[in-house]
């Protein structure tokens, strides 16, 4: 079957065609995503004007796309964005995808501010969860830190896209005693790698052959390691009362109550995302 014409319905009738090997949901899905992403076209829009004509580099788009999604790659870094607590998120390779569990991170942290003026988040990725909170509070200053270069362009360019102003830096957690910090935080926030190696067995290949390891594995024998490092870092670049916001792996919600406590911090709370597992953690300094 080849494409008749460049009408989206005709696109959309090839692309149904070609991806057979995946279930209907997935490919209305995937077809949405690609619609809204580059041509902002709704499904509402798609069903009204089903004679909207694109053009041949966006015909050639979705040709391409067929080619990925066959291979697995993430509907995400084939569209080059996603969505994330209402803003338009840029990604590709070298960044860890952002997930709707991490907005239940940052909608804590969003409405506990009151007197906030520093946000520091730890492993920002794309720059997601800083960018997000900086959309909804204008006058608190955010600042992401990452190990991964990549990740920083990444951030700084999402920066510029939505005109927010945060500050990325190169900062490696698990050293953090080598990089001298110049203001205290009234908040840090992290979502770390925390996916034991052991896990890789069960997980799906879009992630798998994908996304950044850097972003995702922790050591089967040290599965806290991200967590130690920044509890340790926060209890001396936290101001007094300061608060800590971490995502956590499902199976690891009491060891890490349990570290923090030992640690110093006081007023531990976990918390289950939207699927009903336990998900992130908030802690204070006491
Ligand atoms: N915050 C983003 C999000 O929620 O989508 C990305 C989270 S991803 C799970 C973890 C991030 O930690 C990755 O961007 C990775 O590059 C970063 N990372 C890994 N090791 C690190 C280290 N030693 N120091 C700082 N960041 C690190
Ligand atoms: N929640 C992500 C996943 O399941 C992992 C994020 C992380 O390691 N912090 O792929």
């Amino acid at each position: 079957m080849k494409v008749p014409d460049n009408k989206i319905s005709s696109v959309k009738s090839y692309f149904f065609e070609s991806l057979k090997s995946f279930s209907l949901d997935e490919v209305n899905n995937y077809f949405s995503f690609l619609c809204d992403a580059w041509l902002d076209l709704s499904k509402a829009d798609l069903l009204l004007n089903p004679d909207v004509e694109i053009s041949e580099s966006e015909l050639l788009k979705f040709l391409y796309a067929i080619k990925d999604l066959k291979k697995n790659r993430p509907i995400q870094y084939i569209a080059g964005k996603t969505w994330f607590y209402g803003i338009e998120v840029y990604v590709k390779e070298g960044v860890l995808i952002p997930r709707p569990e991490t907005e239940e991170l940052v909608q804590w942290v969003i409405s506990d501010c009151k007197y906030e003026k520093q946000i520091l988040d730890i492993g920002t990725g794309s720059g997601c969860i800083p960018l997000a909170i900086k959309n909804s509070l204008r006058d608190i200053h955010l600042t992401g830190y990452d190990v991964s270069k990549d990740a920083i362009e990444i951030a700084r360019k999402n920066a510029g896209l939505l005109n927010l102003e945060v500050n990325f830096n190169e900062f490696d957690i698990l050293n953090w005693r080598l990089f001298p910090q110049e203001n205290k935080f009234d908040t840090i926030v992290s979502n770390p790698p925390y996916i034991p190696e052991f896990d890789k067995k069960i997980m799906h290949k879009n992630v798998l052959n994908y996304e950044p390891k850097l972003a995702l594995f922790v050591p089967d024998n040290d599965p806290l390691v991200f967590y130690k490092a920044i509890a340790d870092f926060s209890l001396i670049n936290l101001n007094e009362q300061g608060k800590l916001y971490l995502e956590i792996h499902e199976s690891y919600g009491r060891e890490v109550v349990q570290m923090l406590t030992q640690v110093g911090y006081g007023n531990i709370e976990l918390r289950k995302d939207l699927q009903g597992k336990d998900r992130m953690i908030k802690a204070s300094l006491i």
